[in-house]
């Protein structure tokens, strides 16, 4: 048991390792590109001045964002997911998944749960004893239930779910963006230090790294950034994309799409002063989200719409309408 307890300790403390890295790496390109690139390479004082300027908004945004990802602890369910006292001991008498499962259909009518397993049971959590909301999933690692979940991050050490989605995504564009920046500046002296016309050996090691490493990190970043602006438009979670949600019908893998705009503002919310910004504004609660067909029904019932063409454009503006609304669960009382 005491042994049990030393290694899960230990294990934690091994997870902290990626973000230790990623940490001293951020750390020693600040000082490489201030110190031997600005301080002791450039000339002109303006140059300096607008480098370090742009460099040290970059750098801000950046730490900023990334200590809100890495410190936001992913939300849970409510406790109204949780199965009560009474409805835990019903549960635990029964023995297969057959009989169990009407029991988990009863308590469910009471919350807004819409998907469901592969063979059409209740999703449910044994470790954390709860009903699943829809998107939520189970992260070993954090040994918890994690609202609207897209990964876990090893670099992050951190769930990236409903919390701290906006936080990630700025995250790797403020990131891009500072490699981008360090590539855009540097470049004419990595050149220069190439045709071997700077010879301080020391000063030459750290731009020359700093260039490299800032061209590596941006083409991963940049894959990764693309990859997440996709599943934003499209509003897919990085699990949904490996494995297509199941409903009451059958599997649908744009179930929670309603529209680029409202997609967006689900999870940077309606204040687009705040975009910018790693503070929280998306929008809902993590544990319900509006569905595809019940945004077509809505529309095609205040617009009459009729064939497909109607639907696909009532679809776009029932998304605005959800964006004025701000409660998704306005929605399903008029629609
Ligand atoms: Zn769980
Ligand atoms: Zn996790």
């Amino acid at each position: 048991m005491l042994l049990s307890a030393c290694l899960r300790r230990c294990a934690r403390l091994l997870y902290w390792i990626p973000v230790t890295i990623v940490i001293m790496v951020v750390m020693w390109s600040y000082y490489a590109y201030v110190v031997p690139f600005c301080w002791i390479l450039l000339s002109s004082s303006t140059q300096k001045g607008v480098f370090l300027c742009l460099f040290h908004v970059c750098f801000v945004m950046f730490s900023w964002s990334f200590w809100k990802t890495l410190s936001t602890p992913p939300s849970s369910p409510s406790v109204e997911f949780q199965l009560s006292s009474s409805d835990s001991l019903l549960y635990e008498q029964e023995r297969g998944d057959m009989e169990k499962s009407p029991i988990l259909l009863e308590i469910s009518k009471k919350l807004s749960v819409h998907t469901r397993k592969a063979a059409g049971a209740i999703r449910f959590c044994h470790h954390c004893q709860l009903i699943k909301p829809d998107r939520c999933h189970h992260c070993s690692v954090c040994q918890m239930c994690v609202l609207k979940m897209d990964h876990h991050c090893p670099w992050l050490n951190n769930c990236i779910g409903f919390s701290n989605y906006k936080f990630f995504l700025l995250f790797l564009l403020y990131s891009l963006l500072y490699c981008l920046l360090i590539i855009a500046t540097v470049t004419p002296t990595f050149i220069q230090l190439w045709l071997g016309k700077l010879f301080d050996s020391c000063v030459k090691l750290h731009v020359l790294f700093l260039t490299l490493v800032s061209a590596m990190f941006a083409v991963t970043l940049c894959f990764l950034l693309f990859f997440h602006i996709w599943l934003l438009a499209s509003n897919k979670t990085t699990l949904e994309w490996l494995s297509v949600p199941f409903f009451v019908d059958g599997p649908a893998s744009e179930a929670f799409d309603v529209g680029v705009r409202a997609n967006l503002s689900q999870v940077f919310g309606r204040n687009k002063s705040l975009w910018p910004f790693p503070v929280f504004s998306s929008q809902g609660d993590g544990q319900s989200f509006p569905l595809r067909w019940q945004m077509s029904s809505y529309s095609l019932s205040v617009m009459n719409g009729n064939g497909h063409r109607a639907m696909e454009g009532s679809v776009e503006r029932a998304s605005q309408r959800v964006s004025q609304l701000g409660d998704f669960r306005k929605i399903w009382i008029t629609g």
